[in-house]
């Protein structure tokens, strides 16, 4: 029967609904600010969102939305490759080109459609994608669409990647090597200098997907690669407009002429609407403040350490370093369940991750914050957190 595979949803879904908990699709009903919403009838703080830099209500993003929807309407109505390439398309692929110092850029509707549609299009059957095993869904879907050869190594470990590269021989060369800047679930950085040094023994090409990092690593926040100093060695860029620039919409950047041949080959760029104008217009002021704030920049580390330290004199099962994202691995869904609950109760709304959502076999509570947050807020997070911790719904370690 068709249905039958989705029995263990269904069944997580009762268990849920019998705890009366709504973790996945909780209805926003008012957004108050970047930082704040009313959500499932409850004012809350926002502490798993990805608006790392709090640009999703800023008035100048707005203003430009509102005056792109009164100029251009409300959507293309159509394909980039048919009716949808507007003039606000072509600039912003002009300026994130530049924004990133190379001459070939493409957008996308969605950050998904950009990785996946990369990953899908520049291997294809006979060649080898090469993945790290934590890899996002749309980088997975892009490969499987792909019809290359998909090998995993192992999530962060350049030692796997070296000993898989070495067995290829050959066929490296014609290896597309897909990672991330930061990981959205943990928060950890992709091993950069390592990974471009094996690129350069082996050959094959590179995709970083900075989504997480864009706007949040690097001098001029243009991400892992530039924080690693490694950029002239990556072959493509990928992203999303979603996170730091609060809008919707992703793109890939290249060095490579070959891109502009590229996009006419990229299913989800030629059979998809263009982003909607607003979204354009919206997105090409965040990129602009991006680059004239780095103060924004400066504040969401600042927020970041904050919390991560905070939550790490408490004793909480965390990453191994700051991070936008810090998240409490738990092993235990029912306690993960209760402490998203708590936490909702509590006014603070934070993301709960199960598998395979998940990286591994964890449930996660995934924290993010914004440079949008105040000192204030964090602290309630914090406070919030040992709350869970006095009434014994996380079980930390005893020496902390
Ligand atoms: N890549 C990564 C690493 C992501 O985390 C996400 C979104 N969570 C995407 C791509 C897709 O981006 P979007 O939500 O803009 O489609």
């Amino acid at each position: 029967m068709l249905f039958e595979k989705f029995e263990y949803m269904a069944e997580f879904q009762a268990e849920l609904a019998a705890q009366d908990v709504v973790p996945f699709g909780a209805i926003t009903e008012k957004i108050l600010s970047a930082t704040e919403a009313v959500v499932s009838g409850r004012k809350v703080i926002l502490a798993g969102t990805n608006n790392y830099l709090g640009l999703s209500f800023d008035p100048r993003c707005i203003s430009a939305a509102r005056e792109a929807v009164g100029n251009w309407g409300t959507g293309t109505t159509g394909s980039r490759l048919a009716n949808g390439t507007f003039m606000e398309h072509h600039t912003l692929e002009r300026e994130l080109a530049g924004f990133y110092g190379v001459n070939h850029a493409i957008i996308f509707t969605t950050g998904f459609a950009a990785t996946m549609g990369m990953c899908a299009t520049l291997v294809g059957p006979g060649e080898v994608i090469l993945l790290d095993a934590d890899s996002h869904a749309s980088i997975y879907a892009g490969a499987q669409l792909s019809g290359a050869e998909i090998i995993r190594f192992k999530h962060n470990d350049p030692e796997d990647l070296a000993k898989r590269l070495r067995r290829l021989g050959e066929r490296s060369s014609q290896t597309l090597i897909v990672v991330e800047g930061i990981y959205s679930m943990l928060g950890d950085t992709a091993p950069l200098q390592e990974i471009t040094a094996l690129k350069r023994e082996y050959g094959g090409f590179l995709l970083v997907d900075e989504a997480h990092s864009m706007g949040v690593l690097g001098t001029h926040g243009r991400g892992a690669a530039e924080a690693a100093g490694v950029e002239s060695e990556i072959d493509f860029i990928a992203g999303t407009f979603s996170k730091s620039l609060g809008s919707t919409g992703g793109y890939c950047v290249s060095r490579h002429p070959e891109l502009e041949t590229i996009r006419y080959c990229i299913r989800s760029y030629i059979f998809t609407a263009s982003s909607s104008p607003m979204m354009v217009a919206s997105t090409r002021k965040a990129l602009q403040i991006l680059q004239s704030e780095p103060g924004l920049r400066r504040q969401l580390w600042d927020n970041a350490e904050r919390l991560y330290s905070g939550l790490q004199a408490l004793g909480l099962p965390i990453g191994p370093s700051p991070s936008p994202v810090v998240t409490v691995s738990l092993d235990d869904r029912a306690r993960a369940i209760n402490c998203w609950n708590a936490l909702m109760e509590a006014g603070i709304y934070v993301n709960l991750v199960v598998p395979p959502a998940s990286p591994s076999t964890n449930f996660l509570l995934r924290n993010s914050v914004s440079a949008a947050h105040s000192s204030t807020q964090i602290d309630a997070i914090i406070a919030t957190y040992a709350g869970l911790v006095d009434a014994g719904l996380i079980v930390v370690k005893q020496d902390g």
